[in-house]
């Protein structure tokens, strides 16, 4: 049978109580016995109703034993109880449990140290737990991929950059060896001389799936005492930096190789004529005018370079004014005259509104005109037609440059706004391109928010359209 502690204590208390009453009892018919016969004049009946006093006291006396016991022991058993039920609580996470300090014995001191102790404990999962929640954060935000492996490689966590980079959700990663995930033999192998090594380990490797990606990982042993306890590995996603180090790289070679070709020039007929030619008075006129050509080319491509330079690092301070679109076209027109009636052109302007106004910076959008009007005039046979229009679109106006030249190739209509892209090489730096114009343009445009894009048909004309903040209405 299992009893309580209360029920314990109760019966001990009883037994203890029996057994005094027991010896007082033995010790009473003892002196009874004795004193008896020293008696003799008291009457029988008197000695039964003593006997029978005596009986009811030790039937009172273990019945106040008992509820007497019962009191003590529920003295004692009840804090215990509410130790062991608030304990519970507390195992359970429940830190609302509060304990009563009534005694001051030592049943006051356990439920003052248990009150202490969940004190303790609480502060100290409360201090955990904001670590923990700090650390999440951490790892959340962080840009970089994070990926933790145990010692047989296989992936404890895993950051949403991480998630990303792999295309695998943490849920779908943990538990897989990191090989399943990572998918990259070079940085498998990282992973494995970092363990071995014991030693940070570092590698730049191309990802290839889900998307094409240069990163630099970097592989840490994870130590606890002298044990590594697992490999932390963060990715540095590197893929922009790398392409811009490219297109860096590319563009050195491309100015370089641009420059050198007026030059070239220059140098090959500043020769001929200091070996001889210039005494041909005729071959040396015609010498010299290419060279100053060549050398007006080059100080166009170098007068564009700076332009572009300086709208890349957005340092060009756009001077912003609402202003009306109509007279500058005009004005454009009027100063491209000379070069329309040579190539043999019309220009045809059509404005949805005559004060069809814009904000921008004048001199910049005058550029812009007469970029894509050059383009125009460049690229388009004797006989045709170039048409400016502008359109107001709500809050925006959608100016479009259009012809009727040879049009650009579908495949070559993406690119035609990269610096140095030319469609036929030799035939725009024939006709004084820099290949800058577009380039140029589309910085610009996108100085002042808004977007430039091409459409052309092969042999039958290309439009170049874009979009400005519409003006506000003159008050
Ligand atoms: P470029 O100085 O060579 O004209 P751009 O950047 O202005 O350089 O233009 C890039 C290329 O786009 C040109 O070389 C040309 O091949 C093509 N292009 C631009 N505008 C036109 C146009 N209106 N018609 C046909 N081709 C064009």
């Amino acid at each position: 049978m299992r009893l309580s502690l209360r029920w314990k204590l109760t019966l001990s208390y009883l037994l203890v109580i029996s057994v005094l009453i027991l010896v007082l009892g033995g010790l009473l018919l003892h002196a009874w016995n004795v004193l008896g016969p020293m008696f003799p004049a008291v009457a029988p009946a008197v000695w039964r109703r003593l006997e029978l006093m005596l009986l009811t006291a030790v039937g009172l006396a273990v019945l106040v034993a008992f509820f007497l016991g019962v009191k003590l022991a529920s003295d004692i058993s009840n804090p215990l109880e509410e130790v062991t039920r608030a304990a519970r609580r507390l195992a359970q996470g429940d830190f609302s449990v509060h304990l009563r300090r009534e005694s001051r014995d030592e049943i006051g001191e356990l439920a003052a140290a248990f009150a202490h102790m969940s004190e303790t404990l609480k502060a100290k999962l409360e201090e955990i737990a904001a670590a923990k929640s700090r650390l999440e954060a951490v790892l959340r935000y962080t840009v970089s991929g994070l990926v933790l492996l145990d010692t047989r490689g296989r992936v404890m966590m895993m950051n949403p950059a991480a998630e990303k980079l792999f295309g695998l959700s943490a849920e779908a990663a943990v538990g897989r060896h990191h090989i399943e995930v990572i998918r990259d033999y070079h940085l498998s192998a990282a992973i494995g001389e970092a363990k071995e090594k014991r030693c940070v380990v570092s590698r730049e490797v191309n990802l290839l799936y889900p998307e094409e990606r240069t990163v630099q990982a970097y592989v840490a042993p994870v130590w606890e005492t002298d044990e590594i306890t697992g490999l932390i590995v963060v990715f540095h996603d590197i893929t922009e930096l790398r392409r811009l180090e490219r297109l860096r790289t590319e563009f050195v070679a491309s100015v370089s190789h641009e420059l050198r070709t007026p030059l070239t020039a220059i140098r090959g007929f500043s020769e001929t004529l200091l070996n001889g030619a210039l005494e041909d008075r005729a071959a040396a006129e015609h010498f010299l005018r290419i060279i100053d050509d060549e050398a007006r080319r080059l100080s166009a491509l170098i007068d564009d370079l700076l332009d572009l330079s300086r709208l890349e690092l957005k340092r060009a301070n756009l001077n912003i004014v609402t202003f009306a679109l109509g007279p500058l076209v005009e004005s454009i027109a009027t100063s491209l005259k000379p070069r329309l009636e040579k190539a043999e052109l019309r220009l045809e302007i059509a404005l949805s509104e005559p004060d069809l106004s814009v904000q921008g910076d004048k001199d910049r959008i005058r550029q812009v005109l007469l970029n894509l009007l050059d383009n125009s005039i460049k690229y388009t046979p004797p006989g045709g037609r170039i048409t400016v229009r502008a359109v107001r679109q709500g809050e925006t106006v959608q100016v479009e440059v259009e012809d009727t030249g040879r049009g650009i190739p579908p495949e070559d209509l993406g690119r035609i706004f990269e610096r140095f892209y030319r469609v036929d090489k030799a035939r725009s730096r024939g006709d004084g391109g820099t290949g800058l114009g577009l380039a140029i343009v589309k910085h610009i445009v996108e100085l002042h928010g808004g977007r430039v894009w091409a459409t052309s048909r092969l042999g039958k004309g290309t439009t170049i359209s874009f979009t400005l903040p519409a003006g506000k209405p003159l008050t």
